[in-house]
């Protein structure tokens, strides 16, 4: 399986923005650092995770149950994550009480092959289960969604900033 290194205070950020959108869904990117496979030990690679980024709901119509990042708010993130040397490394959003799986309209929005999507179960107004999946597979028309685990680190990395 593989794994998404995520640290401690990005991990409770993401849960937060859950929370305070509560009954509604929250939505953001994740921007991180990929790290190859190394042949010389039995680390997996995988994404590292730098940074989150939250986005407006533009779901307007049914936002307790659907997200979406505006394609121009997406290439903001994005633009912006180049210049710190840091690539989309995935997305994250929240279910309001509703468990942290994907739903077929997450699968038909997921278009970032090779990227991960989180998902925080968001109980009562509190966040609950965080799960983690990679979108695998070579492009559309054989995507699918692996789950990984969520490897949370201590601290932020000192890239961290304000
Ligand atoms: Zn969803």
């Amino acid at each position: 399986m593989s794994s998404l290194r995520l640290p401690r205070t990005i991990y409770e950020a993401i849960r937060a923005h859950g929370e305070e959108t509560y009954p509604h869904e929250c939505c953001g990117a994740l921007l991180g650092r990929f790290i190859a496979v190394d042949s010389s030990s039995d680390e997996a690679g995988g994404w590292v995770i730098e940074d989150a980024v939250r986005a407006g709901n533009t779901r307007t119509d049914s936002a307790h149950n659907r997200y979406q990042i505006a394609p121009v708010e997406l290439v903001k993130i994005e633009r912006e994550a180049r210049t710190h040397g840091l690539d989309i490394a995935g997305f994250y959003h929240s279910h309001p009480d509703h468990p942290a799986q994907w739903s077929k309209t997450d699968f038909e929005e997921a278009h970032w092959i090779g990227c991960c999507y989180v998902i925080t179960e968001v109980a009562q107004g509190k966040a609950a289960v965080t799960n983690s999946f990679l979108l695998a597979g070579q492009r559309e028309e054989d995507k699918r969604f692996e789950r990984q685990t969520i490897e949370i680190a201590g601290d932020a990395t000192e890239s961290q900033r304000e």
